[in-house]
């Protein structure tokens, strides 16, 4: 199958935006994903699918921790940088949960022990085993066709 047929059918399913953050000895590192579901209630598990090729993988694999920042419709910005589009570094003020880095104005983080890993073709499969959250007010940033929204 065609890769585009693939990467156009996926992009109908309309998402919210997060960035996954970790950090190794102190050291933090951000990546935008919408590959993220909730899993399950009882232990409260989600799931994130990380790129092999993407630094978060090794990074995720050492700390064994991460959380799950779901982004606010004005942190279009920050998914684009997260990403890798933008050419700039920047200086990002990260707050600490649970010794895990949180992006601060994120509508929710949900901060995670990693509870298992699974390889899954070109991606890694994480599941997280929830120990915190925080949630804010806002609207989430939404991805629809390779599109950013928001809802009113
Ligand atoms: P890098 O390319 O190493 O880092 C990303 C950027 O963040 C770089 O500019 C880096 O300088 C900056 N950065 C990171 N940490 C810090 C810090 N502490 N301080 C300052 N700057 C920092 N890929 C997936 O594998 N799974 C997905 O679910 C997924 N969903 C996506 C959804 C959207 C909407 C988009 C746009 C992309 C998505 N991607 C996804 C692609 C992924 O975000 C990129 O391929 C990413 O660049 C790869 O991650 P990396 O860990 O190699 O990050
Ligand atoms: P796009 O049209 O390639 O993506 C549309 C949808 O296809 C995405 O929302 C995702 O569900 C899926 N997809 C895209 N690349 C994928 C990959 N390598 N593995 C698995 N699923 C993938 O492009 P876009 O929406 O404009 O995304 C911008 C960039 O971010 C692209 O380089 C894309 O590859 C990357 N991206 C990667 C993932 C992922 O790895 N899961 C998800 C979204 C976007």
């Amino acid at each position: 199958m065609d890769d585009r047929l693939f990467r156009n059918a996926m992009g109908k399913f309309a998402t919210g935006v997060t960035v996954i953050t970790t950090a190794v000895n102190g050291d933090v590192h951000g990546m935008t994903a919408n590959a993220f579901m909730s899993v399950s209630l009882n232990p409260k598990l989600i799931l994130i699918s990380i790129g092999n090729r993407a630094n978060m993988k090794n990074l995720i694999d050492q700390s064994k921790k991460f959380a799950v920042n779901i982004l606010a419709k004005e942190q279009k910005d920050a998914s684009q940088y997260f990403a890798g589009q933008l050419n700039d570094r920047r200086e990002i003020e990260f707050r600490w949960n649970n010794d895990i880095p949180i992006l601060p104005n994120s509508i929710t983080n949900i901060v995670c022990d990693l509870y298992a890993s699974y390889p899954a073709g070109d991606h890694t499969l994480y599941i997280g085993e929830v120990k915190d959250i925080v949630m804010n007010e806002g609207k989430p940033l939404t991805f629809y066709e390779g599109t950013y929204a928001s809802i009113s």
